[in-house]
């Protein structure tokens, strides 16, 4: 089946008692057994729940992978990827990270002995520079967080076989209806579901999704000793956004290149990161491993003065400035003090997350509008 079939039907059968065509919300934390272990194969609501198993199959009919699981939120995803490692081990990952997994990996698994390597991830091979014995996983995000950087998923994904280390990436941005990371290679494909899986800024979920058997078992006893899971009524609202997600994310890339033209050509406007320009440093990789070059875009100006950078998103009227990103309405973000707070100042410099920069999450609204908002707002 192409994407577009999957994004509606994947995952969701009618349900067997009605032939309702949609998966119903399950909402129950347990199951009525003839006797003890005589049962349907639903015991506990923790571990077995029809809507989210629908939903588990859709995420992962939709990477191209044989297993799925949902999570209570990204982080939540991420912390049971980091719970196959024990103390010793190393994990390599890029200088410029979604701040909560910054924070997650530095101030929670650093004390647990885990060690954590920051490279730029541009020129992927600089991953080599930094394997030892003791390296098991590579982290990665493309596009990053918010500097849009981009990162060769499948020269990364051939250095980690050559090596025996497990692959992870973080497909938020680019949401799997641009970028399917398991085909280029990748081990363990994670999403931010509250991003544009979910797609409507009314839910906090997190996804895995992975080829391997016995790397799913492992992170799915993981997941039911610890205990988070996404609840029956989040799973329903996924599906439902699901459904529309191919339609979402080509209106994401139109509006989202029509904005970054447009700012790229304003005169107070300093830099534009977006990946769809060809000036962008990986731009034919983007163009390789990408459908298209997604709706997030970040700036800054020629002064860079936050009191500046403030001053605008105060005047925005149709962004509405917020944290998050993926969802139909716009929403403008400044980085520095808001989703990448956790980083060091001196850390965010190096990488061009300067005091002025704002993160743009460009929804599905009229790009005339969304332009002209703008305007009226950097004036
Ligand atoms: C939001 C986000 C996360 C964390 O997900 P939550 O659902 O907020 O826990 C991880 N990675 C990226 C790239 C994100 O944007």
């Amino acid at each position: 089946m192409k994407f577009d079939t999957k994004a509606v039907h994947a995952g969701v059968d009618p349900d067997p008692s009605t032939g309702a065509i949609m998966t119903p919300i399950f909402q129950t934390s347990t199951y009525v057994q003839q006797s003890p272990g005589n049962n349907k194969g639903y015991e506990y609501g923790r571990v077995q729940n029809p809507t989210k198993f629908a939903l588990q199959n859709s995420i992962a009919a939709l990477e191209n992978a044989a297993h799925g699981l949902v999570f209570g939120s990204g982080l939540a995803a991420i912390d049971a990827v980091l719970k196959l490692l024990k103390p010793g081990d190393e994990v390599i990952t890029s200088n410029d990270l979604y701040g909560g997994t910054y924070r997650i990996f530095t101030q929670v698994f650093e004390n647990f002995g885990i060690k954590f390597h920051f490279v730029g991830m541009g020129n992927v091979s600089n991953i080599e520079n930094y394997i030892n014995d003791n390296t098991r996983l590579v982290w990665l995000e493309t596009p990053t967080n918010p500097m849009m950087n981009i990162v060769d998923v499948r020269k990364a994904a051939t250095i980690t076989k050559k090596h025996k280390l497990i692959l992870a990436v973080d497909n938020t941005f680019a949401s799997p209806a641009l970028q399917n990371p398991i085909d280029l290679g990748a081990d363990i494909v994670m999403h931010s579901v509250t991003k544009y899986l979910g797609g409507h800024s009314d839910v906090v979920m997190g996804a895995l999704a992975m080829n391997d058997e016995p790397l799913y078992k492992r992170l799915a006893f993981i997941q039911n000793s610890c205990g988070a899971v996404a609840g029956p009524q989040d799973c329903f609202l996924v599906l439902r956004g699901i459904k529309t997600l191919h339609l979402r994310m080509q209106r994401h890339c139109e509006n989202g290149e029509k904005v970054a033209r447009y700012l790229s050509n304003h005169p107070k406007v300093d830099k534009v990161y977006w990946p769809g320009f060809e000036s962008h440093p990986n731009h034919s990789i983007a163009k390789a491993q990408m459908k298209g070059f997604g709706g997030m875009i970040s700036f800054t100006f020629n002064e860079d003065d936050m009191q500046q950078s403030f001053k605008v998103l105060e005047r925005l009227k149709v962004f509405a400035v917020a944290e998050s990103l993926g969802g139909v309405e716009s929403l403008a973000n400044h980085p520095a003090t808001m989703t990448h707070g956790a980083v060091p100042r001196k850390d965010r410099m190096e990488i061009g997350l300067l005091d002025s920069l704002i993160r743009l999450s460009v929804g599905i609204e009229d790009a005339e509008d969304l332009i002209a908002d703008l305007e009226q707002a950097i004036g």
